[in-house]
């Protein structure tokens, strides 16, 4: 996860800081400025050896530093609507095809934090 990147197949964003619990002593956090936004990309939750297989939430690919962010409740709700709309936008096909740019359209509320309508 670069900090700030709108990946092509942005499908979420979120700006919780990294927070790891990996470790006996407690937990780090590691905050952002006040003005970062990431962003989940479509092939983190596509495993690609699989024709239609979207994961969500915590099954997610990604690093530790990543998954520590993106595991909360406000993305893993974003992703779970953006798999929704994948796999509706892919009807019979395959998710790995589906166009990124309607999918990204549905999905402006979140992505581009303004209200927005399926189209
Ligand atoms: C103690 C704790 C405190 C947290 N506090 C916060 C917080 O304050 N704010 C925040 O944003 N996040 C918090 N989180 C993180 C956040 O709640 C989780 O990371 C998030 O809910 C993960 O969503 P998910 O959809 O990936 O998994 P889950 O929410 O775990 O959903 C998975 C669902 O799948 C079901 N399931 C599992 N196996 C099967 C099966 N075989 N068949 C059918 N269903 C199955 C489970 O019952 C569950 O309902 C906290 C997490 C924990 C553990």
């Amino acid at each position: 996860m670069r900090a700030g990147t709108r990946f092509d197949d942005a499908v979420a964003r979120t700006a919780w800081p990294i927070e790891l619990h990996d470790r006996p002593e407690g937990y780090v956090w590691e905050m952002f400025d006040s003005d970062h936004i990431h962003y989940v990309p479509l092939r983190s939750m596509t495993p690609p050896d699989v024709h239609n297989l979207v994961a969500a939430g915590r099954c997610v690919d990604g690093d530790a530093a990543a998954l520590s962010s993106v595991r909360v409740m406000g993305p893993c709700a974003a992703m779970g609507a953006a798999a929704a709309h994948a796999l509706h936008l892919a009807g019979t096909g395959s998710v790995h095809d589906a166009d990124l740019g309607r999918l990204a359209g549905r999905l402006t509320a979140n992505l581009d934090g303004h209200e927005g309508y399926p189209r």
